[in-house]
C-alpha cells in the first residue's frame, strides 16, 4: 500500500508573555488540535521592536513559558530569541527554522491585534511567502484583511477577553482575586509570579520591615 508523504507542519508562535496567560495557552492548544501541527514552537521574545515597555528580565519569562506550555504535547519553547542579538524579528526566527528543516511547512499563529498590524511587521511580504499564517480573533481588534494579503486560517475558539497588560496592572495593584487568577493564569505560572515577586506581586512571607 503506498503511504502519502506529506511535509513536516511546524507552528510557530512569538510573543512577549509576560506573563503567558490563559489565551495563549488556549490559542497553542487549538493549534495543535486544529492545524495537523507536528510540532508548535513558542518563541519568548527577546527584545520586542514593536513594544514600548521594557518587558520583564528574559530568564523569568522563558521560566514562565515552560511552565505555561508544560502540559501541551507537541509544545516546545524555544529560547533563540531571546539570545539574538538587536530586534527579535520573526523572519529571522523562520528562515532559520526554514534551513534546519527543509521541507517543512510553517504556520505562523497571532492574535487578532497582531494580524490587524502585520503589515508594519519588517519583511512582511517574506514571511507571507514562508508561513501560512493563523488568526485568533481578540475582542476589540479589527477583523480588516489587510491589503496584499489572503485570508489567514482562522482557529475555532471563542475569544478571550485577557491581556498580558490588564493582568499586570490587577497584580500591581492587588485587585486580581484568586477566582479571576485561576482563570486569567495557568496555575504553575501564578505560583512562580507569587514566588519571585514579579508585577509587584507581594512575595509570601516578606513582612513589612520595621519603622
Ligand atoms: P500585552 O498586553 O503585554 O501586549 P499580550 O496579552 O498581547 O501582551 P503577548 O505575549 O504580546 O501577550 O502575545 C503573544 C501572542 O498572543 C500575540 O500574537 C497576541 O496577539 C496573542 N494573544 C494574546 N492574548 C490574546 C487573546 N486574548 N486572544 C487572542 N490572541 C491573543
Amino acid at each position: 500500500m503506498s503511504q502519502v508523504l506529506r511535509p513536516r507542519r511546524v507552528g510557530v508562535f512569538g510573543g512577549a508573555f509576560d506573563p503567558p496567560h490563559q489565551a495563549h495557552v488556549a490559542l497553542a492548544r487549538a493549534a495543535l488540535a486544529q492545524l495537523g501541527l507536528d510540532e508548535l514552537r513558542i518563541f519568548p521574545t527577546g527584545d520586542a521592536w514593536h513594544k514600548t515597555r521594557r518587558l520583564s528580565a528574559a530568564s523569568d519569562r522563558l521560566a514562565m513559558a515552560r511552565l505555561a506550555f508544560e502540559g501541551l504535547p507537541g509544545a516546545v519553547v524555544d529560547e533563540r530569541e531571546l539570545s539574538r542579538e538587536g530586534p527579535s524579528y520573526t523572519i529571522d526566527t523562520l528562515e532559520a527554522l526554514a534551513a534546519e528543516a527543509p521541507g517543512a511547512e510553517f504556520v505562523l499563529l497571532m492574535g487578532g491585534d497582531q494580524w490587524a498590524a502585520f503589515t508594519g511587521w519588517h519583511r512582511w511580504q517574506d514571511i507571507a511567502t514562508r508561513a501560512r499564517l493563523c488568526v485568533l480573533a481578540r475582542p476589540g481588534s479589527a477583523e480588516a484583511l489587510p491589503a496584499g494579503l489572503a485570508p489567514p486560517l482562522q482557529l475555532v475558539l471563542p475569544p478571550m477577553d485577557v491581556s498580558a497588560t490588564a493582568l499586570r496592572e490587577a497584580l500591581a495593584d492587588g485587585h486580581l482575586s484568586p477566582e479571576e487568577q485561576a482563570r486569567l493564569l495557568p496555575e504553575a505560572v501564578a505560583r512562580y509570579i507569587s514566588t519571585h515577586g514579579l508585577y509587584g506581586h507581594p512575595q509570601p512571607g516578606l513582612t513589612a520591615p520595621h519603622a
